[in-house]
């Protein structure tokens, strides 16, 4: 079996699993081409630059200082069995497993669920304007089928939205938040589009970036209708 691609790795973050400490593991490849990708460097399939028996002892040495390991990308689901397999070793040094993912595996984010402890979803736009984001056609579907069957699990989501302008707008961003609470889902993050620091042809100012943020009367709106509502401005 192949060995993971690792493409990077963050040592120590607060914010990337709720509530705990946790190193973020970022995995080369992801089957999506989105707009506002702020990972490009890590899209394509080929050899990470991480050793990844050295990220394990490196994680091992972390036994007792970090509580989580998530893992990131690039869409980690794209390395299927042999990821899986890395998750189930890192878990069994008693780390949570965290995942960040954009949904488009659903078959293994339902093998990983076993061991995977807690996800971030990345719900993009509508059903209607999914495909001119992310560049392909069936990637609504499979975060829809994704969504439902990490719900069966009853095991901890963030379902998070990124409000790029170009590809969203504010009744749009209302019809996410009217699906995500008809299926009962309890935690939300809106986040702000940031142009990528290469990307000089975005073609967005900062009033239509900040336009969801600066509504009250859209953010009392949304935050009544979830548990725990997060702006990232
Ligand atoms: S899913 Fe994430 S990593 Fe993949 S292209 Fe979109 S933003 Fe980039």
């Amino acid at each position: 079996m192949r060995e993971i691609q690792i493409g990077g790795l963050v040592s120590f973050t607060t914010i990337d699993y709720p509530g705990k400490l946790a190193a973020v593991v970022f995995l080369v490849g992801c089957p999506l081409r989105c707009a506002y990708c702020s990972n490009p460097h890590l899209l394509n399939v080929g050899d990470g630059e991480y050793d990844p028996e050295k990220v394990f002892d490196w994680l091992k040495s972390r036994v007792g200082k970090l509580e989580a390991v998530v893992f990131s990308g690039g869409e980690a689901l794209m390395q299927g069995d042999t990821l899986i397999e890395y998750m189930r070793r890192v878990k069994n040094l008693g780390f949570f497993i965290g995942l960040h993912t954009n949904g488009f595996y659903p078959e293994t984010l339902n093998k990983a669920s076993e061991i995977v402890d807690w996800i971030g979803l990345d719900y993009k736009a509508t059903r209607n304007k999914y495909p001119e984001l992310v560049g392909q056609n069936i990637a609504y579907d499979h975060m829809s089928r994704s969504l439902d069957l990490w719900l069966e699990t009853g095991k901890d989501l963030e379902v998070r939205i990124t409000c790029d302008p170009r590809h969203i707008t504010k009744l749009d961003l209302l019809e996410i938040i009217n699906d995500l609470q008809s299926r009962g889902v309890k935690k939300i993050a809106i986040q702000k589009y940031v142009p990528h620091f290469e990307d000089n042809e975005h073609g967005t100012t900062p009033e239509q970036r900040n336009q969801f943020f600066n509504d009250d009367n859209l953010r009392n709106e949304i935050n009544t209708k979830f548990d725990s509502v997060i702006w990232r401005e």
